[in-house]
């Protein structure tokens, strides 16, 4: 009796100090997990996102839902999950726009350096420049020149400020000293949708959306912006190819947690999403669209070095560039 006593009065001192939180954690999850997408269903980002979420299902033990909260160049979403109790069980996966977002708007809804807990690198996806697939132009010189002589008439398509295919739009427009007409979605899913459907133009949009659609020649493609060529679409000239030196970008993608997620909870987060990107079959989806998995860098270290290196990168060249957050 007296080591029952004990034995309970000890658990129920260990639990004062540790927090109930704390406690908490060690059972975590006992239900499933969202992992917020801050830009539409049927996109790239949510591509990636639907692949990892099977993936890190055995050894979360439990189901990843993924929630797609688009809009405002993904600031809403990512806001979202800042905002969020930090006890899990939501989890953003955003790409090189979080660090791009806090010099493109006043008040993106979150600080990239302490409203996160980062959790690690997954993949890095490159871009492909693509149009309607009965656009005039069938080769990026011949697309050059059009849009040239075009500007007034030619559209744009994009996810919104901050998003990657404005990113690239952007530096695509002003590599060659246009400026054009630009639509934004939520989300490049449905931006896709308007450029099957032919309602829009032109789109620079990641991989992991354009693969299927480059193949099936239902879009017309001109060039990567990777250094070299991707491996699945090997026809595709570089910018650089192109004659766009130092034109080049990777859509690099993380996974974070809300600031102060207890210990226990980052430790199971980062070790099933590690364990989710060594699965075989994830390997392989993302080979297949394009995306390069960024194993070694699934740790919040790296992605703390990542954010850290970029997010001042792309506040000097916005103020280079004389882009004003808005
Ligand atoms: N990644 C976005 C999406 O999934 C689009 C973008 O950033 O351009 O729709």
């Amino acid at each position: 009796m007296k080591s029952l006593t004990l034995k309970l009065g000890s658990a129920l001192f260990a639990t004062a100090l540790l927090g109930a939180g704390a406690v908490h954690a060690a059972d975590f999850p006992d239900h499933s997990v969202s992992m917020v997408v801050p830009f539409s269903a049927g996109g790239p980002t949510d591509n990636v996102a639907r692949s990892l979420s099977e993936a890190m299902r055995p050894s979360l033990g439990e189901t990843v839902i993924v929630e797609n909260k688009a809009g405002a160049g993904g600031t809403i979403g990512t806001s979202q999950v800042a905002r969020a109790k930090p006890d899990g069980y939501n989890i953003l996966l955003m790409h090189i726009g979080f660090s791009t977002a806090p010099s493109l708007y006043k008040n993106p809804g979150y600080n990239p350096d302490t409203s996160f807990e980062p959790i690690g690198l997954v993949v890095d996806v490159p871009m492909t420049i693509i149009a309607r697939s009965d656009f005039p132009a069938n080769n990026i010189k011949e697309l050059i020149d059009y849009i040239k002589a075009h500007k007034d008439e030619v559209t744009l398509a994009n996810a919104g400020i901050g998003a990657a295919s404005q990113l690239c739009g952007t530096m695509f427009t002003s590599a060659i000293g246009v400026d054009l007409l630009t639509i934004p979605y939520k989300g490049t899913g449905p931006a896709m949708n308007d450029l099957l459907g032919k309602q829009v133009d032109l789109l620079c949009d990641q991989t992991t959306n354009t693969t299927q659609h480059i193949k099936a020649g239902t879009v017309k493609a001109y060039a990567v912006t990777s250094k070299e060529r991707v491996p699945t679409l090997p026809d595709l000239p570089t910018m650089q190819e192109s004659g766009y030196d130092g034109f080049e970008v990777g859509i690099w993608h993380g996974m974070w947690a809300p600031k102060d997620t207890p210990k226990p909870v980052m430790d199971k987060l980062i070790s099933s999403l590690q364990a989710g990107m060594a699965d075989p079959k994830f390997q392989e989806r993302m080979a297949g669209l394009g995306a390069e998995v960024l194993t070694s860098q699934a740790n919040p270290e790296a992605l703390t070095a990542k954010v850290k290196q970029q997010v001042p990168q792309w506040a000097d060249l916005f103020k280079k560039a004389g882009i004003e957050p808005q």
